[in-house]
């Protein structure tokens, strides 16, 4: 029986529970599924299932039992019909090697509906993701910069403005 190193469980290439910080489980965005071959701690190359998210996030690499999940989940064994589509990732204690492990599971249900859009204070169009923000980061920074919730191109404008009103404080 050929043995695991341990740390062939924790390529830092990939996604791995020391990700999932203080029990928080990620909510990601499936962008692609690809197979591919994933080069383990022993330098051996070995071809994985791995899936890649719209969010700046490590690829995760699937394995069988997460992959089952995502076909019940979604209800398709096709991996381009995953695309898309966000899942729940969180981790799970196991037995694995004679020692119980933390491993990186797909929750067995689909992440709760996304927050209701927030509208911008100025324009009043829901505030989009932008500078690495989520739409509720932007609008709380927005609200804290600019005393209200704003989208990144009212938020620029906001910030001209303000520029311009303290330039003329100096002038004056
Ligand atoms: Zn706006």
């Amino acid at each position: 029986m050929s043995k695991t190193h341990w740390k062939k469980l924790t390529n830092p290439d990939y996604l791995g529970a020391y990700s999932i910080e203080d029990g928080r489980d990620l909510i990601l965005t499936v962008r692609r599924v690809v197979q591919e071959p994933v080069m383990g701690a022993d330098g051996k190359k070995e071809d994985c299932i791995v899936c890649y998210w719209v969010e700046p996030q490590k690829p995760m690499i699937l394995n069988a039992t997460n992959c089952k999940t995502i076909v019940k989940l979604l209800g398709t064994p096709f991996i381009e019909d995953w695309a898309g589509h966000r899942l729940q990732i969180g981790t799970e204690k196991v037995k694995a090697f004679g020692d119980v492990v933390d491993a990186l599971r797909v929750r067995k249900k689909l992440p709760a509906a996304q927050e209701p859009p927030i509208p911008c204070a100025d324009c009043g169009q829901a505030i989009a993701p932008a500078y690495n923000m989520s739409a509720a980061q932007l609008a709380a920074y927005t609200e804290k910069q600019y005393g209200r919730k704003l989208c990144a191109a009212c938020a620029k404008k906001a910030k001209e403005a303000g520029k311009e009103s303290a330039d003329a404080q100096t002038d004056a």
